[in-house]
């Protein structure tokens, strides 16, 4: 090309000029360079090119050395030293990426922990209960049975009887005794009350359940105050009493036709409290379970257990709160729970 200047007479040699029309734009656009990355700098990646860069602006001169020709000593250490400083780029963009994979593995796998613990909380605290009342339970239906054949005798063995009995009303306070020291328990927890934001805890309940939302195609509507004091609580805790009636929700409306709506709502609550209400357009709960919705066992699911919403309200009222259930209109099921924001807490010590 004529225009362009000629830099290399045979296929060895380099012009004089060559540091000029060739080393001079180039160190120039190395400094350019070098400065932007200074001034831009953010991650480990743009570190390490300023490294190379560097590398490049000393490896200018030797192409002098011993003089500017291909080749020669310098050209040969050139060569060597670009060699080290690109692979140097490489191997910090692959730690680089292979870090960024190893992040995003562990924020996915943390948040399976986390939902896992929450759940387990909750299956802990249900198989505790359901081991310690099974044997009071059997007891108490072995000597009601006893107590029956006593008195269905021709002469019925009344003495006999009125022990079975006794021994049903003392096997009775047992499985009561029970209850309320899973009951203390939650309580005892209040040492590890903290300062909680309730609409941070129904976003991060929302995305634990998000899996489950989107495979019944339920539309989430979330209404949250925004304005609302924090509330002080065991966190593990409420945020189970906040998944476990998302997920009854979630039962509830997975079986039925029409809008799958979860609404989902924070507010001020008579002065000084925050009420939380949970909404969906499920299957509703029948009159005659409205009783005992709260009873610990009772249960509509084939596979349940019964203990979820018993376990809710043992934690809302340690927590001196209430948790309570109204029928959703025109259907469904809202379950409401107030708690104690700190400033009334703080002001009734
Ligand atoms: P489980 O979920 O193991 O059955 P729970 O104590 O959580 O135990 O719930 C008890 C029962 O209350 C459920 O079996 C179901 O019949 C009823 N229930 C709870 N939440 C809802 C809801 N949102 N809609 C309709 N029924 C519900």
């Amino acid at each position: 090309m004529p225009i362009l200047p000629r830099i290399m007479p045979d296929e060895s040699q380099f012009v004089p000029e060559w540091p000029y029309v060739v080393g001079a734009p180039i160190a120039l656009l190395c400094l350019i360079a070098l400065l932007v990355l200074w001034f831009r700098r953010r991650s480990i990646l743009d570190l390490f090119l300023m490294v190379v860069l560097c590398a490049y602006l000393i490896e200018i001169p030797p192409h002098y050395y011993p003089s500017p020709a291909r080749f020669s000593t310098g050209w040969y250490a050139v060569r060597v030293t670009s060699l080290i400083s690109s692979s140097i780029v490489l191997v910090v963009l692959l730690y680089e990426i292979t870090a960024l994979y190893r992040g995003l593995l562990d924020a996915v796998l943390r948040e399976g922990r986390e939902r896992d613990a929450r759940l387990m909380t909750g299956d802990a605290v249900a198989a505790t209960v359901a081991h310690e009342m099974r044997q009071p339970l059997t007891a108490m239906v072995t000597t009601a049975d006893a107590g029956f054949r006593f008195l269905d005798r021709s002469v019925p063995n009344l003495d006999r009887a009125k022990e079975a009995f006794r021994r049903i009303a003392a096997d009775g306070h047992r499985a009561g005794a029970v209850v309320e020291s899973i009951r203390m328990n939650l309580r005892i927890d209040a040492r590890n009350w903290t300062s909680l934001d309730v609409d941070e805890l129904i976003r991060g309940a929302l995305d634990l359940e998000r899996r489950d939302l989107k495979k019944h195609q339920i539309l989430v509507h979330i209404e949250p105050h925004g304005q609302l004091p924090e509330v002080r609580a065991n966190q593990v805790q409420l945020q189970q009493v906040i998944l476990n009636l998302i997920m009854n929700a979630v039962d509830a409306m997975m079986s039925t036709d029409g809008p799958r709506i979860l609404s989902v709502r924070s507010e001020p609550y008579e002065g000084d409290l925050v009420m939380v209400s949970v909404a969906d357009t499920g299957s509703g709960i029948s009159d005659q379970n409205v009783d005992r919705l709260f009873n610990p066992l009772f249960t509509t699911k084939s596979d349940g257990m019964g203990m979820g919403l018993s376990i809710c309200r043992a934690i809302i009222e340690a927590h001196n709160g209430r948790l309570w259930f109204a029928p959703n209109i025109p259907r469904g099921a809202v379950f409401q729970f107030t708690l104690h924001t700190n400033n009334s807490l703080s002001a009734g010590t």
